[in-house]
């Protein structure tokens, strides 16, 4: 148990705190890799748009080059990533266990790619996938597989002559070093880009894993993670992010050592910290391929937000599949729709990705693809320097909380009475991913232009830019997170926060009263109903909270309630009307026909303002898409915010916008999101809308020069209305930017 070397005292290890805490004093902080360069100064920054040819074992000698190199010239490319090795190597390796394609013969497929790429002035990431291994590895070093509880090597879930790799052991800290080393040294590349990077054998039991994990918090590797409170839990959380940041500190400083220009990126980082990240990466990659029928229209938006908002100003590339691989049953060799990879990818360009086209498999089949992308990147590189920002203007941010997501696990619902079975989608599920999703809809049904902001980055360097901060039920945040949000109200920010925000600790830990309790004008009184059927809320207004829906002496409320003490005497637009029956119909009335229970608290504090919702506003949003709801989130966000946004838009359909600075220019962005099914069906073909009237507030201090719509190609009507420039968009097809010349 007690490892004397870690000098971790063993009394701290049986608390979870102190487990964690002894695991974070283990590691070094990553320093620095290689000395980053300065902001606009790497090579990262040049290339705007990316092609990644995905080679299988089979291509050597079936795939088509000259298709390949054609399709780079037409589209404008300047960089690509190509498959290089771990999983299966595409050149002649030298590294022991590193099989090489059996299709490869005496050729090279990396290396003349990589060549023929770099003669067209190119830059080229190499790809490697380290997740699995092949059985002659395993024999020679059963130290490398990831194993199951029962000791068993983890056999590949479809390829039954591999096995998975742990990420914890020799395969990541002695094998792939080896063999990024051989192709930084080998090849002209100007990086290595890692897939399933972290692996993918989930919980492994190996002994590396097994005495490592045990000798730095004294627990055994837990058998499951699906109760996040446990300690061992938490302890084995930090232990293999520590791991990944180890990891990360080692590739970068192997290719890094090769080639004082060149980096290690990693296609995903999860819950990694941002700021420790950027220590260490100096360009993302986000690997988010597509969505599945679920997903809401404007999931690429939402990927590009989370990579800016861990990058900050440094590039973020967006990569997007032209296969069908974000179904369940991954058609990798059929491709999407024109009308879904047109949107899925302009939605990432309007939110500051630079495209990434991914092809699984440099054979092509199926080319329907082709035309989408070239149209696609032809017009981006034609406006290329439109895409060149140099600052986003949305005031509005929403936090993201990842230790909500990890930590934060709502009671069981308790279905209230003798009501039937409780639909899974009410079920508690850990985190607030429901609420999230509900505001992030109900921010782009509103047209309100905003960014994330990511809860370990609060110091007004990063949130002091934002006039409203939005927590939706951000449940775990800690002592500092809160006073730097009370720092941030005082100061003249506004917040939006819904249900039980600041209720638990960062480790998901129940507090007694909200640690916001302050800003919110009201305390816990202990009690949060799960299920809560047919309530209301009656409308005192008019107010700008009820605006549009002033006529409506009652709107719905939510189905989660939180319990709690107004600090003093409370005026609010909106109180409670209790749940009453909903069946039998005879029965459905209350005598309880009003109350004075604030469903809603506005404050001023500070120089501030704080809106609070004690119940699950968003969540319900997103399950019911009541449109009181929809109108009450955007009454708080404009209330809150004070002034009117800096861009904003009038016209039919659904518009996802973002408002963008370049060095001479500012950038208004309109997606056309508009589809039968625009919440969560595919796009089946495009719908163009208009017209659109957009408000644009210009930066101090610039004249007008020039106003340009980049889709139709033509200049804009404009006129000046009040220090604001109003721009006409007759039409959107997919993606229409408004381009601003600054004199
Ligand atoms: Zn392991």
């Amino acid at each position: 148990m007690e490892n004397e070397s870690t000098g971790i005292d063993r009394r701290l290890l049986v608390q979870s705190a102190g487990a964690v805490a002894g695991l974070l004093a283990l590691s070094p902080r990553g320093a620095a890799a290689a000395a980053t360069p300065a902001p606009g100064k790497g090579w990262e920054w040049e290339p705007m748009r990316w092609v990644q040819i995905c080679a299988t074992e089979d291509d050597p000698g079936r795939y088509d080059p000259d298709f390949w190199m054609g399709l780079l010239k037409r589209t404008s490319t300047q960089g690509v990533c190509l498959s290089a090795g771990g999983v299966t190597a595409f050149y002649p390796t030298k590294v022991p266990f590193h099989a090489r394609s059996p299709y490869l013969g005496k050729s090279d497929m990396f290396g003349d790619l990589t060549k023929a790429c770099k003669k067209m002035g190119i830059r080229v990431l190499g790809r490697v996938d380290p997740h699995a291994m092949r059985a002659d590895a395993l024999e020679a070093h059963p130290e490398w597989v990831a194993r199951g509880a029962d000791g068993a090597p983890k056999k590949h879930p479809t390829a039954p002559d591999l096995f998975l790799t742990c990420p914890n052991g020799g395969i990541t800290f002695d094998w792939m070093p080896k063999i990024l080393k051989e192709i930084a040294s080998t090849y002209p590349v100007d990086g290595i880009f890692g897939n399933r990077w972290a692996g993918s054998a989930g919980i492994c039991y190996c002994g590396v894993c097994k005495s490592e994990f045990k000798a730095a918090s004294g627990f055994d590797v837990p058998l499951s993670l699906a109760n996040p409170q446990a300690p061992e839990v938490k302890a084995y959380n930090v232990w293999v992010d520590e791991k990944r940041y180890a990891q990360l500190k080692l590739w970068g400083d192997v290719v890094t050592g090769v080639n004082p220009n060149a980096f290690f990126t990693p296609g995903t980082w999860g819950r990694l910290d941002p700021v420790r990240l950027r220590s260490t990466i100096r360009a993302v990659f986000s690997d988010r391929q597509g969505r599945n029928g679920q997903d809401p229209a404007w999931l690429n938006g939402r990927s590009a937000k989370e990579a800016y908002c861990t990058m900050q100003d440094r590039p973020v590339s967006g990569i997007f599949a032209v296969g069908e691989t974000s179904t369940p049953y991954r058609f990798e060799d059929s491709c999407q729709s024109s009308a879904e990879l047109a949107t899925y990818i302009h939605d990432g360009l309007a939110h500051g990705f630079r495209p990434w086209m991914t092809k699984f498999k440099a054979e092509v089949f199926d080319k329907r693809w082709v035309p989408v992308v070239e149209q696609a990147y032809t017009w981006h590189a034609k406006h290329e320097n439109y895409f060149r920002h140099t600052g986003n203007l949305a005031r509005v941010a929403m936090v993201q909380s990842d230790q909500t997501g990890t930590y934060y696990v709502p009671p069981a619902t308790q279905a209230a009475g003798n009501r039937e079975v409780v639909p899974e989608a009410a079920q508690p599920r850990a985190g607030n991913g429901d609420y999230v999703r509900g505001f992030y809809q109900g921010l782009v049904e509103s047209r309100i232009p905003f960014n994330l902001a990511d809860e370990r980055q609060l110091e007004p360097d990063y949130i002091g830019r934002y006039q409203v901060l939005v927590l939706p039920n951000v449940a775990a945040l800690s002592d500092k997170q809160c006073a730097q949000l009370r720092d941030y109200v005082e100061k003249g920010g506004a917040i939006v926060a819904t249900h039980e925000t600041s209720l638990y600790d960062e480790w998901g830990k129940p507090r007694a009263n909200f640690a916001l309790s302050e800003l919110f004008g009201c305390d816990y009184a202990g009690k949060t109903d799960q299920r809560v059927q047919n309530s209301y809320l009656t409308v005192h207004g008019p107010h700008p909270l009820t605006t549009g829906f002033d006529d409506a002496p009652r709107i719905m409320a939510g189905t989660k309630l939180v319990h709690v003490r107004p600090h003093g005497a409370v005026s609010a637009p909106l109180t409670l009307v209790p749940s009453y029956p909903d069946l039998p119909m005879e029965r459905v009335f209350t005598n309880v026909r009003q109350t004075d229970t604030p469903m809603v608290f506005l404050r001023n504090v500070g120089k501030g303002r704080v809106v609070y919702f004690p119940f699950d506003l968003d969540r319900c949003f997103w399950e019911t898409s009541n449109q009181d709801h929809l109108a009450l989130l955007r009454n708080a966000v404009r209330w809150a915010a004070g002034t009117d946004q800096p861009m904003m838009v009038k016209g039919p359909g659904m518009v996802d916008v973002s408002y963008w600075r370049q060095k001479d220019s500012v950038t208004a962005h309109l997606v056309n999101l508009t589809n039968p099914m625009a919440m969560k069906g595919y796009m089946r073909e495009i719908l163009p809308m208009g017209p659109y009237s957009v408000s644009l507030e210009l930066p101090a201090g610039r004249t007008v020069k020039a106003v340009r719509l980049l889709e139709a190609g033509i200049p804009a009507n404009t006129r000046n209305e009040a220090g604001r420039l109003l721009v006409d968009v007759p039409r959107i097809t997919v993606h229409e930017v408004i381009a601003v010349d600054l004199a």
